[in-house]
């Protein structure tokens, strides 16, 4: 048997069990990277997730080639023609892969037509397998985050006093999401200048045009796990201790404010969970950092992130057709270009996606999802573009967050209730309302704010299916206080803001 391995471009780490396993034998086992052009053209991808995708790629074959495994690198219009070449050339007989995690990632590579046995490796990059997820979701009556969270704040032993959770309580949010104050000072965000590889990726995408969605320069990401692991260290020693308590605000201009940058890194396997909630968890005792931010942190990598791997697991292929609203509204023209809106909330948040790739979680929740949901676009159309939008965007990552929580398109299986908010949200957590062309106070008039009267018709629309929710009665009973006159002009608005859109 000659094995070969095929290493995926969302996993460059030498922890995988394909790579791990065969360390003693590297001079003899081919290892191949393939970026196939035609794959990403399913896309409009974002410039720079493009750029950061294969640079990574490239700058780790090449580490694995100077620790002498016999690396073959190929750049082609589809995967499965330099397969075929390569697992001809060196005779491979059995073709190692770590199994995807994206759903359409698998089903494509079982689908390829190969001349040898394709043995998928079990995944080693989440805290829980998807196997020990579904074992823990099927022995609940409920799959809430928290009781997952806290399962593996024992599990992992994790800012635990013996079997209690240190501080005596679970969840700091109470001293977290505060509104933001005048003039914060915020830490800037370490960046690094394009190397001659990163560099020779952005010429090559400039030059074939594989997308024309977004800003290629400048392009400041980490592109190996050296870099990576500096902008760990940097947001642990700069960003941790402020971490929760403007976790959920929004500033004009501040792109990052005390957000840690780390989920493209983690996504493409150049950082790894655990060395991140240990890093954080050392750096709290070290430092006696507030236990508010270093537990709403950990929170996030261990309690969210794990999650919604496992939730996508254990739902299957058709959650991403889940249309619980039956919204099928479609994407406005100005989610492609950021100067074709007024709203100035919606411009800011886009703006900064055009130039960055990046926006925070309250910006993608309760900006961008929350308007999509209100407005009533199609769960999936959002979802395709927030895909193509997001620097760390991939399928696992993308249901869940986009369908499930920010769309409510699956009924509950995830949140208990739809993330859906007006104005005044808004206007309590950022400064985008004072700059505005509209009025965050009305909900009728010419200058009424879109997420108001959209906020209201949605409510209004959807009172049937929302009062099966429970959760939602205290809001809906504020639809008493309006009058079916002003639900009319409310409704009128909505239609009338639709009519007006250019569709992308
Ligand atoms: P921080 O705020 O510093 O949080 C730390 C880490 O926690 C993140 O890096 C991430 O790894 C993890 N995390 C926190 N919440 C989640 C979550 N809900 N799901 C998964 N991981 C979480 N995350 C992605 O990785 N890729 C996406 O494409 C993505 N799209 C999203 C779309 C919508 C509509 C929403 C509501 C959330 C989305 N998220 C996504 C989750 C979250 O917003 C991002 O992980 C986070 O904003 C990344 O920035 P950061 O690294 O600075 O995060
Ligand atoms: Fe957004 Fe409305 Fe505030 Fe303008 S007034 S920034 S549209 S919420």
């Amino acid at each position: 048997m000659t094995i070969g391995i095929w290493i995926l471009g969302d996993r460059l780490t030498t922890k995988q069990l394909s790579l791990s396993n065969n360390q003693s034998n590297k001079q003899q086992i081919p290892v191949i990277f393939i970026e196939s052009s035609e794959y990403v053209k399913q896309h409009p991808y974002h410039r720079q997730k493009l750029v950061l995708v294969w640079s990574a790629m490239r700058h780790f074959a090449a580490e694995l080639e100077a620790d002498n495994w016999k690396v073959t690198y190929k750049i082609a219009a589809d995967f499965a023609t330099p397969l075929q070449d390569w697992l001809a050339t060196n005779n491979i007989t059995e073709l190692q892969i770590t199994t995807p995690c994206d759903r359409p990632f698998h089903n494509l590579i079982q689908s390829l037509d190969l001349n040898c046995e394709i043995k998928f490796l079990a995944d080693n990059h989440f805290l829980w397998s998807k196997e020990e997820f579904i074992t823990w979701a099927n022995s609940r009556k409920r799959l809430l985050m928290e009781d997952f969270y806290r399962e593996g704040r024992k599990r992992f032993n994790i800012l635990m006093d013996g079997k209690k959770p240190l501080g005596g309580k679970w969840n700091y949010d109470k001293d977290n999401r505060k509104p933001p104050k005048k003039n914060l000072s915020t830490p800037s965000p370490l960046t690094f200048e394009p190397d001659a590889i990163t560099q020779e990726v952005i010429d090559w995408i400039k030059q074939e045009k594989f997308s024309d969605y977004g800003r290629i320069e400048p392009f400041n990401w980490a592109v190996t796990r050296q870099q990576a692991q500096q902008v760990l260290t940097y947001f642990v020693q700069e960003c941790l201790p402020q971490f929760g308590t403007y976790q959920d605000a929004m500033v004009t201009g501040e792109y990052t404010m005390w957000h840690s940058l780390i989920s493209p890194y983690l996504n493409l396997g150049l950082l790894e969970p655990r060395e991140i909630i240990d890093a954080v968890e050392t750096a709290y005792y070290q430092r006696e950092l507030p236990l508010n931010s270093v537990e709403g942190f950990i929170r996030q990598v261990m309690g969210w992130r794990e999650y919604m791997h496992g939730i996508y697991h254990f739902q299957d292929e058709n959650y991403s057709q889940s249309n619980w609203f039956e919204h099928h509204q479609p994407l406005p023209e100005f989610f492609g270009d950021a100067s074709k809106t007024d709203m100035n909330c919606l411009h800011q948040t886009l703006t900064q996606v055009e130039e960055t790739a990046y926006g925070h979680h309250i910006q993608r929740l309760m900006v961008l999802g929350n308007f999509a949901l209100i407005a009533g676009i199609s769960p999936q159309e959002i979802e395709n573009w927030f895909h193509s939008a997001f620097i760390d965007a991939y399928d696992w990552v993308m249901q869940t967050n986009v369908i499930g929580m920010g769309q409510f398109a699956d009924g509950g299986v995830l949140a208990s209730k739809p993330y859906a908010a007006s104005a005044n949200y808004i206007n309590k957590m950022s400064d985008y309302c004072g700059n505005c062309h509209y009025n965050k106070s009305d909900r009728t008039g010419d200058r009424a704010c879109p997420f108001n009267f959209f906020y209201w018709d949605f409510l209004h629309r959807h009172h049937e299916r929302l009062k099966s929710l429970g959760r939602m009665n205290l809001v809906l009973s504020h639809l008493k206080r309006i009058s079916e006159n002003e639900f009319g002009e409310i409704s009128s608005l909505a239609r009338k803001w639709w009519k007006n859109q250019q569709i992308s």
